[in-house]
């Protein structure tokens, strides 16, 4: 059989449909099996008491049989693997959704004595309030690309980043900023990018966040998160997932293991149409702006001249849904849903408009989207336009 580690490099779309995966043929079976055991019987209780002091003092995946499920399951590490080999990292630890991936990291950190995190806005709206908030015992610095150097304590423990950012799209320089990090690891949440678009461990980052909720399992079906990482962090990962209990259910760990596999042609087709409509609404007159990275994406923001709390009400195709990642076109508006929960001027000043939509472009026809949005966009521009915000 072939050996896995000197395989030679393939290319993302074939490490998509079969990383994780190798050994199904010398199992006998196609499909990838769904180990739903929480618990797995063992008549060596020595040899396990052994294992579980090795976990313990390091962290590192349990050689052998699984033990129990809130410390290992198959199918997840199987998800993990593939996961890892897509974004070119030695491991990754998959939790229970993006928020439990991001508490993970910070607790793994925050566990060493290093509970001081700079950051950059925007960041989705949930991962500003954990840091604002303080809940995990963390402080934040919030800065500017340009003061993060200068925003670095002997206590740091993190840089967190979201590039392109959500809801506005904005693209940092993840090169630039991973030099302004020093010694400090930058942790690059890619759930708008995916591994398809961007790889941010090749631009210097360290550690790589998903919300596996949104592109990763594509269809709208499973929570999940995910952490990509070099071989150390993922066993403090794994120590504070076995201790704090935020794991991803096995029958996650299969479906976004699937979603991998179509994950590049996904996210291709609703790229093109993403790029198609993004150039639409920018020559638009009833559009004020348009948010559309330069490495692309299937995410579009844009600030409507009317009100936009009218083109949600007014799609029909569309669904106005917060989340983002699935097979269909959702949109949202941030100031009232995915960043509600960030203070108002934190959000304003980080550019999230009260005019601005945000929207996650599916697999339909591009044709029948740009119908529902012109005659959304129609229904809005019968309204005045909203005051406040800008
Ligand atoms: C949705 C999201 C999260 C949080 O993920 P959940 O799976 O909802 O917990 C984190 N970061 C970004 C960029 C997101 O869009």
């Amino acid at each position: 059989m072939e050996n896995p580690a000197v395989i030679t490099p393939r290319s993302l779309a074939t490490e998509a449909v079969h990383a994780g995966r190798e050994d199904l043929a010398g199992l006998g079976v196609h499909a990838v099996p769904l180990d739903l055991s929480t618990t797995y019987p063992s008549y060596d209780s020595r040899g396990e008491a052994a294992r579980l002091d090795a976990f313990a003092a390091t962290g590192a995946r349990l050689e052998g049989p699984p033990v129990y499920g809130r410390l290992d399951n198959p199918t997840v590490s199987r998800f993990e693997t593939a996961l890892a080999r897509l974004e070119g990292t030695q491991d990754a630890v998959a939790v229970a959704s993006g928020m439990a991936a991001l508490s993970a990291c910070l607790l793994a950190r925050g566990s060493l004595g290093l509970r001081h995190v700079v950051a950059v806005r925007p960041l989705y709206g949930c991962s500003d309030h954990l840091l604002s908030g303080g809940l995990l015992g963390t402080e934040v610095t919030w800065v500017d690309p340009a003061g993060i150097a200068a925003a670095i304590r002997p206590d740091t423990g993190l840089v967190l980043v979201e590039t392109p950012a959500n809801p506005t799209l904005a693209e940092l320089d993840l090169r630039a900023i991973a030099h302004a990090c020093g010694t400090v690891p930058l942790l690059a949440d890619n759930t708008f990018a995916t591994p398809v678009l961007q790889r941010p461990v090749q631009l210097g980052a360290s550690v790589v966040l998903h919300s596996a909720t949104k592109y990763l399992g594509g269809h709208g079906d499973v929570l999940g998160g995910v952490v990509a990482c070099d071989e150390e962090f993922a066993r403090r990962l794994r120590q504070v997932r076995f201790a704090t209990g935020g794991v991803l259910h096995p029958l996650a760990g299969y479906l976004l293991l699937r979603g991998l596999s179509t994950l590049p042609v996904r996210m291709r087709a609703a790229s093109q149409s993403a790029a198609l409509l993004a150039g639409r609404l920018a020559d638009d007159p009833r559009v004020a702006a348009v948010h559309y990275p330069r490495i692309g994406g299937a995410m579009v923001a844009f600030e409507v001249c009317g009100d936009p709390h009218e083109v949600i009400a007014a799609v029909r195709l569309i669904t106005p849904a917060v989340s983002l990642g699935s097979v269909d076109t959702l949109i949202q508006h941030p100031a009232s849903i995915s960043h509600r929960i960030v203070d108002e001027r934190d959000r304003r000043s980080a550019g999230v408009s009260d005019r601005l939509l945000r929207m996650s472009v599916g697999l339909e026809d591009v044709e029948d989207l740009w119908h529902d949005l012109d005659g959304a966009l129609r229904a809005a521009a019968r309204t005045p336009a909203v005051t406040s915000g800008s």
